[in-house]
């Protein structure tokens, strides 16, 4: 939709040009800022003309740009990339813009991008306003549905991946209670060299990250999913269905991720 209360668009293409005025925020790739009316809004700053490289391989792992688009992230080889991807309710008008950057900060508990960083235990360099920046896990940015723990004028300027998330085997659950509905529940599972790593994001308010030495037996699990706190109530799905599917696939993944099976 058209917002009628802005007045000016930057380019940015220095840090100093994410200092934010009042009034100006960011653009990452418009989908949802264009997607219902900000009357506070009288400006926006252009994240996607920093050319920061989309997707780069390090010797830790991968470094993703927060400007990267979800399209451009679902073509990397590891399945875990498009299944999260594909958890996004979208469609490729906005999976070739919507960036992972902007997806992490809108912070909704079905942002898909969120499910993916947790599972694999991505964290965030956020620069601060002030020139400085810090690195967080992406599992402590969100707080609520769509509320952060970012700070005004922060800007997400990556999310790294470690190697060895990348090299473990994966399992994914995504559940609605429509056919093309937005996620009621996001589970993964991860076993590699650390232990093993289960998540719970959609059916919570926050993520959930249940950690393992080795793959844990039935009954632990499906007590833990159980007992995990914030689980909640909306017209995508009711508390107590979100806690039982939460354990009923976490289950399934654990089965998945058994040695030779
Ligand atoms: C039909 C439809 C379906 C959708 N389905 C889903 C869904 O299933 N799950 C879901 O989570 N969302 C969904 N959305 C909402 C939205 O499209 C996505 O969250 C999308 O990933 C947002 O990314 P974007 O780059 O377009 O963000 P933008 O709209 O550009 O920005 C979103 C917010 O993040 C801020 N921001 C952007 N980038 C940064 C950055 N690097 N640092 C700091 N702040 C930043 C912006 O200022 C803004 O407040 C949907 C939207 C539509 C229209």
């Amino acid at each position: 939709m058209d917002l009628n209360t802005i007045e000016t668009v930057r380019s940015a293409r220095t840090r100093a040009d994410l200092v934010l005025a009042a009034g100006e925020t960011f653009l990452g790739g418009g989908t949802w800022l264009f997607s219902e009316p900000q009357p506070h809004l009288t400006g926006l700053v252009d994240l996607t003309t920093m050319g920061w490289p989309a997707i780069e391989r390090t010797s830790r792992g991968l470094s993703v740009a927060a400007t990267c688009t979800i399209a451009e992230l679902s073509r990397l080889p590891q399945p875990v990339f498009f299944q999260a991807a594909s958890a996004l309710l979208a469609s490729f008008k906005i999976w070739n813009v919507a960036t992972v950057g902007g997806n992490i900060c809108r912070s909704y508990a079905a942002a898909a991008m969120v499910s993916l960083a947790v599972a694999l235990d991505a964290t965030a360099l956020v620069w601060t306003a002030d020139g400085g920046e810090y690195t967080i896990p992406v599992a402590e940015i969100c707080t609520g549905n769509g509320t952060n723990n970012l700070a005004d004028g922060d800007v997400v300027r990556r999310i790294d991946i470690p190697a060895r998330a990348l090299r473990a085997r994966t399992g994914f659950r995504k559940i609605a209670l429509a056919e093309l509905g937005r996620s009621g529940a996001v589970l993964t599972g991860r076993l590699d060299s650390g232990g093993a790593v289960f998540t719970i994001t959609a059916a919570t308010l926050r993520p959930v990250v249940l950690r393992y030495r080795e793959l844990p037996a039935a009954a632990r699990l499906r007590s833990d999913a159980e007992d995990a706190p914030g689980y909640y109530t909306d017209p995508l799905g009711a508390a107590d269905w979100r806690r039982a599917v939460s354990a009923v696939l976490l289950e399934e993944i654990r089965q998945e991720l058994l040695p030779w099976s």
